[in-house]
């Protein structure tokens, strides 16, 4: 079967029902795919496993102002909106929900989500209201689509961890599936934002994958942390936002007597490019 498209909220709803979901009795599950486009590895694995959850998946393909901030790069951020439709036609996605942001926000629009203290902290805390909108939009595509289970990125991993936790605290009706980071074979962690990189920037850019394999090869918190950072403080051209080892469900700090998997994260710019990734570490 060929893609619909549904390029606003009006025709999500046709294309909804063309797929023969949101009937009663429920007949087939949808699992949607939130993307933000300049589709790569990292979204066709999101969609493999969106696959794998559902009869029916659901791309949206929607370059989120809400989430950007005033000297961010939503102006510049790549669309390639025809090879992104060729991926999801290759990958057996149903349905590819594009809409523009004037559908998405109406001028009159006065309501949003708060990602609360959770919101301000480590990405929060360099990007003011980002996760607001994120959930914001993640929000409003769950409402639309109304997704059996949705899948995210453990690449965004402060993301996932504030949608999970809007799903228990707002009681959403949606199973959310972590997914994991897939990487180019020298380590860089696919983003969309790769291809801003020069190929100078690209090679300085391995930093960062090699700080959080090196961190993750040590045994304490204090020797994670400190190996890391020696690997960032190496690159003089890497400018660090942060570097931290957190729990995964609370993005806080752990202290040197916590056991379970924690979350090494990583936020720097690397010329005009600003880069995240993160590793999960075993700390038993
Ligand atoms: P984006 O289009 O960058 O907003 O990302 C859409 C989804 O793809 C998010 O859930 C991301 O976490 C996920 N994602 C981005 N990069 C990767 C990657 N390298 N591996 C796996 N998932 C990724």
């Amino acid at each position: 079967m060929d893609v619909i498209v549904a390029a606003d909220r009006i025709g999500l709803v046709k294309a909804r029902r063309t797929l023969g979901v949101g009937g009663f009795p429920k007949d087939a599950t949808l699992a949607l795919v939130p993307t933000m486009g300049a589709l790569h590895e990292g979204h066709r694995s999101l969609i493999r496993l969106a696959r794998e959850r559902a009869d029916h998946v659901v791309v949206s393909v929607f370059v989120n102002p809400l989430q950007f901030g005033p000297d961010e790069d939503f102006s510049r951020y790549p669309r390639t909106f025809e090879v992104d439709l060729e991926i999801c036609a290759a990958e057996g996605v149903s349905l590819v929900f594009a809409p523009s942001a004037g559908d998405m926000y109406p001028p009159d629009r006065q309501v949003g989500v708060s990602a609360g203290k959770m919101g301000t902290i480590v990405e929060g805390a360099f990007r003011p209201g980002h996760l607001d909108g994120v959930l914001t939009v993640v929000l409003k595509l769950f409402n639309l689509v109304q997704p059996d289970v949705a899948v995210f990125g453990q690449k965004d991993a402060q993301q996932l961890a504030m949608i999970r936790r809007m799903v228990a605290d707002l009681d959403l009706p949606v199973s959310i599936v972590g997914a994991p980071t897939i990487r180019e074979a020298d380590g860089l962690a696919l983003s969309s934002r790769n291809r801003y990189l020069s190929t100078h920037d690209r090679h300085m850019a391995l930093a960062l994958s090699r700080a959080l394999f090196t961190g993750a090869g040590r045994r304490t918190p204090e020797e994670i942390r400190r190996a890391a950072r020696a690997v960032l403080e190496g690159e003089p051209e890497i400018a660090l936002d942060y570097l931290v080892l957190v729990d995964p469900a609370t993005f806080a700090e752990v202290g040197e007597d916590y056991r379970g998997e924690a979350v090494l994260a990583v936020a720097a710019r690397v010329g005009s490019t600003r880069l995240i990734d993160n590793v999960t570490v075993d700390l038993r």
